[in-house]
């Protein structure tokens, strides 16, 4: 028998299957969407959901599971997390319509979207205070382009970005997913995936430079991208691929994007990625934004502000006038405290008009996101009023004159809707009465229609006698009467038979209907369907109105991003008692009681005061380093940390965390702490932390800030402190740039007499009763001994091994002192590890009589290195 093994339903879900491969299909049947075979069974696994069985293909069971709608965006933001990407098929036409075509007739379904990391825009799906970028990088004859866009705010981006300069750019924007062609998958794959984002590979054609330039001229509907700026084909290529992938993930819906801005590689501080994990500028070292200075400093009250300072963090300027702009508007509303806080308290009811908007845009708004343009475009009135009064500096009044020319809009909004709307508008209810009088005139008759309802029912029991008589409604039967089945016996007998008609009985009940009753059924549905077309035809009005003003919108949306960061810096600046910068273009960098933003905010929970300390690059000639040296714990890696987080916040715009400040500009900023683990990435320790090293002594300009934190630590002793000598050297002669270098070598300390631009410094630490007290205090000079025994007693180390290290590291210094050039040797025949294995049993040197007479007959200053060592070999002899 020829059985046909695959039925209609599922020949149409294998075709769009087929048609959208590397997706996972959300199958919409009803109120859920269906997933079946191996996309069933990795789906149930990644959203921990049953997985079922639904028929057969080809004689064998299909695995199924299911999501319902309306909860389909939680169990989407879980998928997309784990790194699927969905292809979400809509039914396209009503059941009804489909069975009319035949029994055996299929609903039409297509994908309407596909669902990846980078092309969210689903309030629920975001972080509203970051952006989620999409990216593409393009190489078009050896020449690189990065563009980026945000489809949930529009914001569109390009510059020339070769290969190399991929991993740095991506590190700033940390996009959620980069689009490269496939033939340069290999070439990224590493640098994409160390950012954590996806990875999507497109066909060349995506990438076509020339196809590319159309796809751009068609989106903007213009006849040459010349009004936009000049582009080069590989920033034309990435551009035109983003294009592409929005258009093939939105089904032809393109998103509302902003017209292309090219961004200069030079107006920004370089910072790498090694750097920004380090400082923990946007994403703590654990991973969470806990801890990183973002978290620490964030006081916007906009998630648009939000997003605008992370990116401000990300790259600060090296534009002088913009970044004095920006100092210029912080000191007014520091010194204008009252104002200040006016401004906060109305920025605070600014809703997130961006994301309404694009989601307007993309159709996948609704009246609330209406609401929010209305709310958001009446404070931004005000608040350009308030600003208007006031003397405020050009960066606030220019934003304040992006902030008015909407009431027009504001007036239609106003009236059109009704104080909160529902978010979707499928059920009608939101456009407020008065603004359309035939909508009042249907919702009258449809709203009477329930009072007769009300009315009938009244009517019904009278003639009934039957008190526990009730209209209902449900979707099968529409309106019904409704009685349990004791009391039935009377309605289905004349003379109410004649009246009430018998439609329905289940277990308890029994349902009738009468003639009037589903006349009057009629006329409510056909003036509540009326009703709900006005209201879509008006919805779809106020939305053109809307979007014919996107751009005004979108203008008065960053302006007030602005706003807030200023106010947020402001009030940062006040409650932490933070300094404006000097910046200009000399290369000084004096700092006078700095502290570090975050180390002192978790020293804050615990009570205990955060010392403040100055830092000059500026006394000594051109390069200016310098060379600290301290013990474990003093605080080194804090000081190092805050002076580079000092230069960031200035150019960043805000006020900084110390006394006073006086800086050059800083073109590039480098952190490297020695021998982090890297293990995730199969690299040895050391191998990064001299992968890192090259980087900054082959990048590094003379207006760069480096900071290196126990370069060389990661390998044997006297290999780390020629490596650290010889970058320290480097840095002084080649890079010529202004550096802190934290070391624990204290070799390295000779250095600063040799080399005329490095100077000694330290972390004081106090020693009383054979213990340390740390002081954090960072003074000139070179730090006398290391501590680090002290410290491991202090970290609780067993007394005996501490003791032992004593004694090791006495006679260590003693033959530093005494052998000179031989510690090698000594270092060698000191049985460190055999002696301190057995405790108990170990010969003390001190309680050893001969050993001690030997000792002492031994007269340091009068032997050769020759001699001492002979006497090393001798007194090992006595042990
Ligand atoms: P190092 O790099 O010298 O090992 P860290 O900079 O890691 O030391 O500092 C160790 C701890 O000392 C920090 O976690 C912090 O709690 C504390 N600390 C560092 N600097 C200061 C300071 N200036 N004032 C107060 N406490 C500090």
């Amino acid at each position: 028998m020829n059985k046909p093994t695959v039925t209609p339903m599922m020949e149409q879900y294998l075709g769009i299957k087929a048609a959208n491969p590397g997706a996972l299909l959300f199958y919409r049947m009803g109120d859920f969407y269906e997933m079946f075979f191996d996309d069933a069974v990795d789906a149930a696994a990644a959203l921990d959901i049953a997985l079922t069985k639904r028929g057969k293909h080809n004689d064998e069971d299909i695995p199924m599971c299911g999501v319902p709608v309306h909860a389909a965006e939680g169990y989407l933001l879980t998928l997309i997390r784990k790194g699927f990407r969905v292809a979400i098929a809509e039914q396209l036409e009503d059941p009804a319509e489909a069975k009319k075509r035949g029994a055996k007739s299929v609903v039409k379904r297509d994908v309407v979207r596909l669902v990846t990391p980078g092309t969210l825009t689903e309030e629920s799906l975001l972080e509203a205070r970051r952006h989620n970028f999409l990216a593409a990088w393009a190489e078009v004859r050896d020449a690189g382009a990065l563009a980026w866009v945000d489809i949930s705010t529009g914001e569109f981006r390009v510059m020339t970005c070769p290969l190399t300069r991929l991993g740095p750019e991506l590190a700033r924007l940390a996009p959620r997913e980069v689009l490269v062609s496939e033939v340069k998958e290999q070439d990224c794959a590493d640098i994409v995936s160390d950012m954590r984002a996806a990875l999507t590979p497109l066909s060349r054609a995506s990438f076509d430079s020339q196809a590319a330039e159309k796809r751009l001229l068609d989106l903007y509907e213009i006849g040459s991208l010349e009004a936009f700026g000049s582009f080069s084909r590989a920033e034309m290529a990435a551009m035109g691929a983003i294009v592409d992938y929005l258009d093939i993930t939105q089904k032809g819906k393109l998103p509302l994007l902003r017209r292309p801005v090219l961004e200069d590689g030079g107006a920004a501080m370089q910072i790498d990625a090694a750097t920004r994990r380090n400082l923990e500028l946007t994403q703590a070292l654990s991973g969470g934004r806990e801890g990183s200075l973002l978290h620490a400093i964030d006081r916007s009250v906009t998630a648009g502000g939000a997003r605008l300072l992370e990116r401000r963090l990300s790259a600060p300027s090296r534009n002088l006038p913009e970044i004095h702009a920006r100092h210029d508007s912080v000191r007014f509303l520091l010194e204008q405290a009252r104002f200040s806080d006016d401004l906060r308290a109305d920025l605070k009811r600014c809703p997130d008009m961006d994301r309404a908007l694009s989601r307007l845009a993309l159709d996948r708004g609704g009246p609330r996101d209406m609401a929010a343009i209305r709310n958001g475009l009446e404070q931004a009135g005000r608040i350009a009023e308030a600003l208007q009064q006031t003397d405020a500096p050009d960066l606030l009044k220019t934003a304040a004159r992006a902030l008015i020319g909407h009431e027009d809009l504001v007036a239609l909004l106003d009236a059109a809707l009704i104080a909160e709307p529902p978010l979707l508008a499928r059920d009608g209810g939101f456009i407020a009465t008065g603004y359309d009088t035939e909508l009042d005139q249907t919702r009258k008759l449809r709203d009477e229609g329930r009072s007769v309802i009300a009315e009938l029912q009244a009517e019904y029991i009278a003639a009934s006698g039957i008190t526990g008589l009730k209209i209902k409604h449900n979707n099968v039967l529409g309106y019904f009467i409704e009685t349990t089945a004791t009391h039935a016996e009377k309605m289905l007998a004349p003379p109410l038979s004649e009246r009430f008609i018998h439609r329905q009985t289940t277990a308890n009940q029994v349902r009738f209907t009468t003639i009037e009753l589903s006349e009057l059924e009629t006329r409510i549905l056909n003036a509540g369907n009326h009703a709900l077309e006005i209201e879509k035809r008006l919805y779809n009005s106020l939305k053109g109105a809307i979007l014919g003003q996107s751009g005004p919108i979108g203008e008065a949306s960053r302006a007030l991003a602005e706003i807030d960061l200023s106010t947020a810096f402001a009030t940062l600046a006040r409650g932490e008692n933070w300094a404006e910068p000097k910046i200009d273009d000399s290369r000084a960098f004096e700092i006078s009681g700095g502290r570090h933003p975050v180390v002192e905010a978790a020293l804050k929970r615990t009570g205990e005061p955060f010392i403040a300390n100055d830092c000059g690059l500026t006394n000594g000639p051109t390069p200016a380093i310098w060379l600290l040296t301290g013990p474990n714990m003093a605080g080194k890696s804090t000081f190092l940390r805050q002076n580079a987080l000092i230069a960031l916040l200035a150019q960043a715009g805000s006020f900084v965390p110390a006394k006073s400040a006086h800086i050059g500009i800083v073109s590039q900023l480098f952190s490297r702490v020695g021998a982090a683990d890297d293990l995730a990435r199969g690299r040895s320790t050391f191998m990064v932390e001299m992968v890192e090293t090259a980087a900054i002594l082959n990048q590094a300009d003379d207006r760069a800030l480096v900071i290196l934190d126990e370069i060389g630590r990661g390998t044997a002793t006297y290999d780390g402190l020629s490596i650290a000598w010889a970058v320290m050297e480097h840095l002084h002669a080649t890079n010529r740039c202004r550096a802190l270098f934290a070391t624990h070598y204290h070799e390295m300390t000779a250095l600063s007499a040799k080399l005329e631009g490095v100077e000694n410094a330290t972390v004081t630490v106090k020693e009383w009763d054979g213990e340390v007290i740390f002081l954090h205090e960072v003074r000139r000079g070179a730090a006398d001994r290391s501590y680090g025994v002290q410290v491991a007693r202090l970290a609780g180390l067993p007394s005996s091994v501490v003791e032992r290290a004593r004694h090791v590291l006495d006679a260590l210094e003693k033959g530093e002192r005494e052998s000179g050039t031989k510690k090698q040797a000594m270092i060698d025949d000191l049985p460190l590890f055999s002696v301190s294995n057995t405790p108990q049993t170990s010969p003390k040197p001190a309680g050893n009589p001969e050993l001690e007479a030997a000792l002492k007959s031994y007269i340091p200053d009068e032997m050769s290195p020759k001699d001492a060592l002979n006497a090393l070999y001798a007194l090992r002899a006595l042990l």
